[in-house]
């Protein structure tokens, strides 16, 4: 740090020793955030030496490591490699964002050019595979997404207590909700699946929240929480002709009658086993498909051959969380919404039963008068302007906010951004995204800007 935050340091350390949490959002320097080969001492020391060479750079947002790559690798990446994955990485993880192979695809000639920027670690193939997600039918690896099982006779009352929907469901739903600090700050998302009374799957977002969880549990030994990342694997599979792959590949009933949105089962696809979700990221019709590590390259070829005759592709990381992600309105933990953010600003209060009982945050959102700003979308009225994310928001010529995420939505042919703004921004407000000192102009719109009924994700 240097004199300039100083200050805010001291401030930030003093209410954390002292409140337990510090009232600004520190997630990026929680010495809890690390997973385990991070702590190697040759990992520590390779990226200490990079960040102080790079301590005056000014530094792409993807900008990869050099040193420390292939760390962890999912059981497709030899799949990946062979289609020609362009890889960057998170948590370790080697990340396809797209593939090479997807090149041909005539849907590339269509996307538009980026600027010089916002053109590195992307490729107009990336747009493509969204449109193909879109149109047909894609595999995304989502093996990186952290998961653990929360198991024992206190299980529920464990979750029920940590999170603000109700996840006392029936074995088999699928609930999307968020963990609260005591001041009603969203300390993260999770979907948990409960897949018997007293086992749920937690999809969670970092190793912070793994850290937490264990905190909380229980002396009396009646909850265990265990990291599944590592041992297991994931294939997204969405896109409008999900089914038609999936269904001829299974006895078990996939219609929509048979499981729902938000619903589970386990299955046997080809010869492989696995535990189906029905939720998207990408807001299409399909499935989160997990098994464990050793099945993993069956089921990859699995579904990539039944998928030939409907057109499927290996999709990668850009598609996913960017153009399809902000089309949908999905907020991501720690760069749209954090700590400081309540539920209702971060359009995430749909996920608080403030009637199943106590949670913790509870009390803090009851007390909490209307907040003064909103998570809002916003397309860029310039189709060929893209910003990259942390750009200043104007309002009436006067900063008023700023980007979370953006992206080009390539379905709706316009460039996307989120930004925190004041209520008073409502849809139709004109305002205007710094960009390398010039002032984009965007519209603040009403959201998600792709299939608000959800009739593609109920299909
Ligand atoms: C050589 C050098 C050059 C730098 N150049 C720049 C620069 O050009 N620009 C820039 O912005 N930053 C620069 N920095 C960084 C900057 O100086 C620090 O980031 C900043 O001073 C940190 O402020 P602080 O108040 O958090 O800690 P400090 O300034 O370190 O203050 C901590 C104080 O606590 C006292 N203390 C420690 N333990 C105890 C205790 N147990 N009881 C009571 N008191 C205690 C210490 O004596 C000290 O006075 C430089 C640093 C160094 C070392």
């Amino acid at each position: 740090m240097w004199i300039t935050h100083s200050a805010g340091v001291a401030r930030a350390m003093a209410e954390w020793l002292v409140d337990g949490a510090p009232r600004t959002d520190l997630h990026g320097c929680d010495l809890n955030r690390f997973e385990t080969a991070q702590l190697a001492p040759g990992y520590v020391h390779a990226r200490s030496c990079q960040s102080f060479v790079e301590v005056y750079d000014i530094l792409h947002p993807l900008q990869p490591a050099e040193k420390y790559r292939s760390l962890r690798t999912t059981p497709f990446y030899e799949r990946q490699k062979d289609l020609g994955a362009v890889f960057l990485e998170a948590a370790g993880w080697e990340r396809p964002h797209w593939y090479e192979a997807n090149a041909d695809l005539p849907e590339v000639a269509g996307i538009p050019a980026r600027n010089e920027w916002a053109s590195r670690f992307w490729s107009p193939i990336a747009g493509a595979e969204a449109l193909v997600a879109r149109e047909r039918v894609a595999m995304f690896d989502m093996t990186p997404l952290k998961r653990l099982e929360v198991t024992g006779r206190g299980a529920l009352p464990f979750l029920q207590t940590l999170t603000t929907n109700q996840v006392d469901k029936k074995p088999g739903a699928v609930t999307y909700t968020l963990m609260l600090g005591e001041d009603g700050g969203i300390r993260s998302d999770l979907t948990v699946a409960r897949l018997a009374d007293h086992t749920f799957q937690v999809g969670v977002n970092s190793q912070l929240d793994l850290d937490w969880l264990r905190r909380q549990l229980p002396a009396d030994g009646s909850v265990q929480v265990r990291d599944l990342t590592g041992g297991t694997c994931c294939i997204g599979l969405w896109g409008p002709r999900a089914r038609e792959v999936l269904a001829p590949l299974t006895k078990q009933d996939f219609s929509h009658r048979a499981l729902g949105y938000f619903k589970g089962q386990q299955a046997y696809v080809g010869g492989v086993p696995v535990t189906a979700l029905r939720l998207s990221y990408v807001g299409e019709l399909g499935w989160e498909l997990y098994t464990s590590a050793e099945y993993g390259r069956l089921l990859w070829d699995t579904l990539f051959e039944a998928g030939q005759s409907a057109g499927i592709i290996a999709a990668g990381r850009s598609a996913f969380n960017t153009c399809m992600r902000l089309e949908k309105g999905y907020r991501l933990w720690g760069t749209d919404m954090t700590a400081e953010h309540d539920p209702y600003e971060a359009g995430v209060g749909f996920a608080v039963k403030m009637d199943k009982g106590f949670f913790v945050g509870r009390e803090a959102l009851e007390g909490k008068p209307p907040s003064s700003r909103r998570l809002s979308c916003l397309t860029i009225d310039d189709p060929y302007a893209v910003v990259m994310g942390s750009e200043p928001v104007y309002v009436g010529g006067q900063p008023a906010g700023y980007v979370t995420s953006a992206a080009f939505g390539y379905t709706i042919g316009k460039s996307i951004a989120y930004a925190w703004l004041p209520v008073e921004a409502v849809a139709g407000t004109t305002v205007q995204v710094e960009y390398f000192g010039e002032r984009v102009p965007a519209t603040v719109a009403a959201e998600p800007l792709f299939d608000p009924g959800m009739a593609r994700l109920r299909s």
